[in-house]
Formats: structure tokens, C-alpha cells, sequence
């Protein structure tokens, strides 16, 4: 099958559920331009490098994510035109964004990462590290980035009973969330987005609440 047309059938398959973000990490500009030219505009890159050098090889109308590990001194690279950033996993970072941003009078959607596998090189925020960073007084000071949801990457393992339960944990961490927010009334956070889901386990993640799935080499091929 051709990139459209695996690009149609995962969403044929998520909607009206969740949308998809096409994971073009290591992929040449013409596999991008292959899915653009069939109408879609929603593009997934892990690192910052990557992903600066094909949104000035590409049209301007795309949404680009970044789901990838973000390093602080990265930031301004991507500030004037990233849609979202998947991988908030440190305060530090978050005022960055927020810093950055300001620079371009934009305010940055961003997930926060939360870590729900069980091997120890993920990234990403604790149950209690996410409380704590939303209720800080220094958080509340940051007007030009928003919170709209939670992100999290499942254990790499072919148990699909584990995965579906890294999936329901934090289906159940973001429903909790949302309420402790909404009592909170912070105005900067709306969580309406969940991204979980890869091109092993989209159709799992959807069940489970996805509203985001990132999905690479099950349009693009394998890497
Ligand atoms: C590479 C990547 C994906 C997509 O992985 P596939 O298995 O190719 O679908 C999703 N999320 C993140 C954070 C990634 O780095």
C-alpha cells in the first residue's frame, strides 16, 4: 500500500476517536511531501534538528509535533512554529517554552510526559512530580504556554496485557487529573488530549482513551 493510503486506513480505523500524527522521524522530505500532497498535515518528529530543517523544506500550513526528548538549550529552535510539544518532563523545561514563546507573542500547547513503563530509560513525570509542577506557584506565572493534556510511551513489550494496563493507568491518571485541575481552576491548563499509541499499539491506546496516536513506521515502513 502507498503512504495515502496508510495514512487512510489508520484513520478510517482512530476516528472520530483520536487523531493521527504521522511519525516522519529518519524519513526523506519526499515521503512527507508524499502524505502532504494527499491532504494531510499533521507531522511527528523526535528531535529538534530534524524537524527545524523539513519545516523550512516543507509548506507552512503543517502542524508539527514534537514528541521527542527536549533539551532546554533546543527550545528556541522550534519556539516560532511548533504546534505542540509532547515531551514536557521538568518545570525547567516548561519555563523555557513558556520563555521562548513570549519571544514570538505565541502561547505553545504542550503535554506534560508522564512516565508509566516499567523500564528505567523512558522520560517523563510521576503521578506526584505532575501535581506538584501544575500546583506551584511558579507554574501559575507562565502565560504563554498551555497544558492540554498528558503524554505517555508504553513499555516496549510484546505483552499486550502490560501495555493495555500502562494504557489504562494513565487514562485513569489523566480522568483524575482533570478533575483536581477543573477544582483548582488553573487557567492555563484544559486537558483535552491524550497521546498514547504507536504503530504496534494504536487501536489498544484508542480503546483504552487515545486521543493522539503517533505512528511511524506503519505508514512510512520500518527504520
Ligand atoms: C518513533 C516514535 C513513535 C512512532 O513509532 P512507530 O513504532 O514507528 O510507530 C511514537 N512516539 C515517539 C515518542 C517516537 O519516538
Amino acid at each position: 500500500m502507498s503512504i495515502a493510503q496508510n495514512i487512510q486506513k489508520i484513520e478510517a480505523a482512530i476516528a472520530p476517536r483520536a487523531k493521527l500524527i504521522a511519525v516522519t522521524k529518519t524519513k526523506p522530505v519526499e515521503m512527507l511531501m508524499e502524505a502532504y500532497n494527499a491532504g494531510f498535515k499533521r507531522y511527528g518528529e523526535n528531535k529538534v534538528q530534524e524537524m527545524v530543517m523539513k519545516y523550512e523544506q516543507m509548506p507552512k500550513d503543517i502542524e508539527w509535533h514534537l514528541i521527542g526528548h527536549l533539551q532546554t538549550n533546543k527550545v528556541k529552535y522550534i519556539a516560532p512554529f511548533v504546534a505542540m510539544i509532547h515531551s514536557i518532563d521538568s518545570l525547567k523545561l516548561l519555563q523555557e517554552v513558556n520563555k521562548q514563546a513570549a519571544k514570538y507573542n505565541r502561547v505553545i500547547d504542550c503535554l506534560l510526559q508522564i512516565f508509566i513503563a516499567q523500564e528505567e530509560t523512558k522520560f517523563g513525570l510521576s503521578e506526584e512530580e505532575t501535581k506538584e509542577l501544575l500546583a506551584s506557584e511558579d507554574f501559575k506565572t507562565l502565560k504563554n504556554v498551555r497544558i492540554v493534556g498528558l503524554m505517555g510511551m508504553a513499555s516496549n513489550t510484546d505483552d499486550e496485557t502490560q501495555v493495555r494496563q500502562e494504557f489504562k493507568g494513565l487514562k485513569l491518571f489523566f480522568n483524575q487529573l482533570k478533575t483536581w485541575t477543573v477544582d483548582c481552576q488553573l487557567p492555563t491548563v484544559d486537558l483535552q488530549e491524550l497521546s498514547m499509541g504507536m504503530s504496534g499499539d494504536y487501536l489498544m491506546a484508542v480503546e483504552e482513551g487515545s486521543t493522539l496516536v503517533r505512528v511511524g513506521s506503519a505508514i512510512f515502513g520500518s527504520r
